[in-house]
């Protein structure tokens, strides 16, 4: 259906969350992932079509390694080596404004932010035309987010998609941002209830969303089905920054429709 048979596609933080739903749907859309992560449990994403690599998004080296593997699968004459790369890997910083520190910022830049744009450097080279390659952003990176560290290297990721989608483009690779709000995964497991609360009370839709409701978005982005689309942003978080603040004043102004 997604046109993913014989496409060959890369994601990280396929270990957990919406890196491994990711993995899920790609592989049962007909596609062959090389699903990496900084470890694999022995409970790990199967199918003889996914294939699992240790790597840590933050480190030049193993993507200079990955992409050396993979250039040797390249045949003569077919497009590229791979067909995509979906940065998926990320993690969270919930320090304030008033006890963020340097480490924070490095820390959160360095997986959120550098590690996508490494993998975009290394990788590129192997991407044939009518490749894709999504980011993970967050919602947090569309709007002020109280773990500043966190929100500023979403923002900072948009800006990478931005500029790969500019430099790629003339080679016939699309590359776009998939924006998450809060969806249920380990990241999200460990967030302050307060957080949860305040998020589902401003998410039009009114829950959570699942991993596999990111993850489909992923594959479509990924696959021929968006051919025209790059440099884009999709949110996928059930309104929650539509509504760019109308939701609470819509709230104190009564019913949309009087009658419910
Ligand atoms: P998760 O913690 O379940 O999974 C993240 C994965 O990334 C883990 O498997 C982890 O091992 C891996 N990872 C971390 N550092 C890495 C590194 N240096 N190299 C390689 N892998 C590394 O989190 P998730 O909720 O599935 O998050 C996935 C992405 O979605 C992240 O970029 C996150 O910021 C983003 N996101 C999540 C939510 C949410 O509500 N869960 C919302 C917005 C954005």
């Amino acid at each position: 259906m997604h046109g993913m048979d014989g496409r060959t596609i890369v994601v990280t933080g396929a270990a957990s969350g919406i890196g491994a739903a990711t993995v899920t749907a790609l592989a049962a859309a007909g596609a062959r992932v090389i699903a990496a992560d900084l470890g694999w449990a022995d409970e790990s994403p199967g199918g003889q079509a996914v294939e699992l690599a240790t790597l840590d998004v933050r480190r030049e080296e193993h993507w200079a390694e990955l992409a050396g593997q993979l250039s040797t699968t390249k045949q003569a004459g077919a497009g590229g080596a791979i067909d995509g790369l979906v940065n998926a890997a990320g993690i969270t910083r919930r320090a304030r404004l008033h006890d963020v520190t340097a480490a924070d910022f490095e820390a959160a830049f360095a997986v959120n932010a550098t590690g996508p744009a490494l993998g975009i450097r290394f990788l590129a080279p192997l991407l044939g035309d009518g490749s894709a390659i999504v980011n993970v952003g967050s919602a947090a990176g569309a709007m002020a987010h109280y773990g500043i560290a966190y929100g500023a290297s979403k923002w900072a990721l948009r800006g990478i998609t931005k500029t790969a989608a500019m430099e790629l483009g003339p080679r016939g690779i699309r590359v776009n941002l998939v924006s998450p709000g809060f969806i249920e995964t380990p990241m999200t497991a460990s967030a302050p209830e307060a957080f949860r609360a305040v998020n589902l009370r401003s998410t039009p839709l009114g829950r959570s969303g699942r991993a596999e409701e990111v993850a489909a978005v992923i594959v479509q982005l990924v696959s021929p089905a968006a051919s025209f689309v790059t440099g884009a942003e999709i949110a996928v978080d059930g309104g929650l920054t539509g509504h760019g603040g109308g939701l609470p004043i819509a709230r104190a102004m009564g019913s949309a429709h009087p009658q419910d």
